[in-house]
């Protein structure tokens, strides 16, 4: 019934103009309910704004009684707008009164009318009004009649999110959120407790711009736009960023798939035929794959919806011109970084005087980013499933990295609870900052070293803040992140330089570059390879390209001129690795010594025990080294054949299990057997209880986040090692899934601080 002089572009046009109107919300939406009557030869245009405690709240009228507007309410699921809402689909009947769902409201008086046509007001995939027209005849809509009134519906959306109503559409929004289910898992990845402003890493474009001026005008700019984002989408899955997480790359390839879909383009042209301009088109088109989104119950197929509307923001984003990351915007003082997921590189890229906190859907607590987090001291949480479509930026939120829970938009009292319990654990905190000088030594004499894991120049205060003996890892790859491209030869002396300095005398402990997996460099296009953590990486592509490894060592022997160096090489698989690894150092003291550099004073070499094949090559690999460090992180991944970066798989090995301890213990015993120093790098030493299982096997010297000394020192001087390996020694040989239980309880029953 669109008349065939007027169309949807001239009521589009009508409408922009009440829009620019200097009036309230009300006399805009009582003018908006005429024009789309009088456009659409309707009898009634009704609007229902959903109002706190999901009541639909008859707004705006022309055709039911005027004494109806305000009186006339509808829960949601309740009569045929309630369904519209709650199921956020459209209705189109000629036979209303005769729908199951049809609820007689008598101060209405549309007991005369009986055709009818609903679509849901939606914002952000939250249903935030229901728009009606009826008519008095027996008649069904047409398609494009159900277009125009949609396109009509996302008008009236930025309508009521503005102006006097925008309160309403933001309550509701919270309200709707909070209503769907989700299925939030928490996992804690970094300790510590933040209360702060919710920042989206990828921040959600908002579209002001919505009528078209010329549709060609506007169709062209959507073709550009898809043009770009296949281009984008391409490079993005045969550039680099392919080699973070396979789970990563899976997602890009659907996404590549739907970019190329004819389905979802015709969808978006339609749009902007109707005239609305790309932008517009794109949200209009999201909003209803979100509406879908939310009926579905299969999983896989929500996942895939997920992935439309990473494409749909993408697109916004090249039409918009709007940033891609929130790194590059003004952030608060107090921001809590929310994102789905994201490499290391990019938690580096914010102002980390602004961090208080991390969330991510994905990522769980070995993933680099995690890693990078824990360095910075910044409190954080991982598989927060569906947490995004909860939040909105500026939403007060406290992350609770002991516990794992996240407070979304927390009450008064839960903000002022929250607030002694950060005093709290300030408290707790200096009782460890008092444990600072003691030594490490358990009740039977046992002493551990601990050490510290660093990576950046900021986190060397805490080598002398915790009390801690060295760098038992600096990971030089964080400064190859950090950079546009590869740092030259005298940067990485100075950056080596300024980590001996700060060090004052402690041992520091450099590893060489270890990139790949999820660790990738903005500046190396790497191939694409299927399995990346297994692939082309580490000291692999250092052996393959050593112009690069023997860069770094020169750097690292320079810099450590007349000092005591420590160099270690990561992801070693045998012993012909580590021999042609140390060939590279032998030929850079020969190449310095030639030139008339000074030398380290004392040189030690070490590798790392990451990959399970060097477990069986320790009575020849330990005579040639000078230490060794088990790098439980990928140990552990490798050895259970579990990606560490996959939320799927988090906690379903655990790394206090008879298996992992066992390799770990017999690493130890062969250490002791050749008189050779063996340690421990991975996060597993940050933890108290399983820091405590490591003593317990007998490992006598750790390296972990700085925040871990504290607590791990306090669980050391109240444990009896000899007690616990009696103890641990049968349970190792059992076929149990994981000792973490009868650890805790034997640390309950001896009182060992955990
Ligand atoms: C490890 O694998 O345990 C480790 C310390 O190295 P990274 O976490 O940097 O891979
Ligand atoms: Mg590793």
């Amino acid at each position: 019934m669109v008349s065939a002089t007027l169309g949807p572009r001239v009521l589009l046009r009508r409408l922009r103009e009440v829009m620019a109107e200097p009036e309230t919300a009300q006399v805009k939406l009582d003018k908006i309910v005429m024009i789309i009557a009088a456009n659409m030869v309707a009898e009634v245009c009704s609007i229902y704004v959903m109002r706190p405690g999901n009541v639909l709240e008859l707004y705006a009228s022309e055709g039911l009684k005027p004494e109806s507007v305000h009186k006339s309410k509808l829960k949601t699921g309740e009569g045929l707008v309630g369904v519209i809402a709650e199921q956020a689909i459209g209705l189109n009947l000629s036979d209303a009164q005769n729908h199951p769902s049809f609820k007689y409201l008598p101060e209405t008086g549309e007991e005369i009318y009986q055709s009818f046509l609903g679509v849901p007001v939606m914002r952000g995939g939250a249903v935030i009004g229901v728009l009606v027209v009826q008519n008095r005849t027996k008649r069904n809509y047409s398609e494009e009649e159900e277009e125009a009134l949609q396109t009509t519906a996302m008008v009236l959306a930025e309508v009521i999110a503005s102006g006097e109503l925008q309160e309403v559409a933001r309550e509701v929004a919270i309200d709707v959120a909070h209503m769907r289910s989700h299925n939030l898992r928490f996992e804690t990845l970094a300790e510590g407790i933040a209360l702060g402003q919710v920042v989206l890493h990828e921040p959600r474009v908002e579209i002001h711009n919505l009528i078209a001026e010329s549709i060609p005008h506007e169709l062209k700019r959507l073709d550009t736009a898809i043009q770009q984002l296949r281009e984008q989408v391409d490079e993005l899955l045969d550039g680099s960023d392919a080699m973070r997480a396979t789970d990563y790359s899976d997602v890009l390839e659907t996404i590549r798939m739907f970019a190329h879909d004819k389905g979802w383009v015709n969808r978006l042209r339609d749009a902007v035929q109707t005239g609305l301009t790309a932008e517009a088109a794109v949200e209009r088109v999201q909003n209803d794959n979100r509406a879908r989104m939310m009926r579905m119950q299969d999983e896989y197929l929500r996942e895939r919806m997920h992935d439309l509307d990473d494409l749909s923001n993408r697109l916004l984003r090249i039409l918009t011109g709007a940033v891609a990351t929130a790194s590059r915007t003004d952030l608060p003082q107090n921001a809590i970084i929310v994102a789905r997921n994201m490499g290391p590189a990019e938690l580096l890229d914010y102002d980390r005087s602004k961090i208080r906190g991390v969330i991510l859907e994905e990522g769980g607590k070995t993933s680099h980013v995690a890693i990078v987090a824990r360095a910075l001291g910044i409190p954080g949480i991982g598989l927060a499933e569906g947490l995004i479509d909860l939040v909105d930026p500026g939403d007060n939120i406290i992350v609770d990295g002991g516990t794992g829970e996240v407070f979304v938009r927390p009450s008064q009292e839960l903000e002022r609870a929250y607030g002694e319990k950060v005093r709290f654990y300030a408290r707790k905190q200096a009782r460890y900052a008092a444990l600072r000088d003691l030594p490490a030594i358990t009740k039977d004499n046992f002493p551990v070293e601990l050490n510290i894991n660093a990576g950046l120049i900021v986190d060397l205060p805490h080598l002398h803040d915790s009390g801690a003996a060295g760098v038992g890892l600096y990971r030089t790859e964080l400064q190859f992140m950090m950079a546009q491209r590869f740092p030259r030869l005298s940067s990485q002396v100075r950056h080596y330089k300024q980590i001996l300095e700060q060090a004052q005398g402690k041992p520091v402990v450099f590893r060489t570059l270890d990139i790949g997996a999820d660790k990738t460099l903005p500046y190396l296009r790497q191939p694409r390879e299927e399995n990346p953590a297994l692939g082309w990486r580490s000291i692999r592509m250092a052996l393959d390209r050593p112009a690069l490894l023997r860069l770094q060592l020169r750097a690292m022997l320079m810099a450590g001129a007349g000092q005591s160096v420590k160099i270690m090489f990561p992801m070693i698989a045998d012993v012909d690795e580590y021999l042609q690894a140390k060939a590279a150092v032998d030929k850079e003291i020969d190449y310095l010594r030639k030139r008339g550099h000074d030398l380290p004073k004392t040189l030690k070499i070490g590798v790392m025990i990451e990959i399970p094949s060097l477990i069986w090559q320790l009575d020849h690999l330990l005579p040639l080294v000078d230490f060794a460090s088990i790098g439980s992180n990928d140990l552990v991944q490798f050895l259970f054949a579990s990606d560490r970066g996959n939320p799927k798989l988090a906690g379903r090995y655990d790394p206090l299990s008879p298996a992992a301890l066992s390799a770990m213990r017999l690493i130890v015993e062969k250490g002791r057997q050749h008189g050779k120093k063996v340690t421990l790098c991975g996060e597993l030493g940050g933890r108290p209880l399983e820091a405590m299982g490591l003593v317990g096997i007998g490992l006598s010297s750790m390296s972990m986040v700085p925040s871990g000394v504290g607590p791990v020192k306090a669980m050391i001087r109240s444990l009896d090692q000899q007690k616990l390996w009696a103890f641990m020694e049968p349970l190792l040989k059992s076929p149990l899934h994981s000792l973490r239980g009868d650890l805790l309880e034997f640390a309950n029953r001896h009182g060992v601080v955990i």
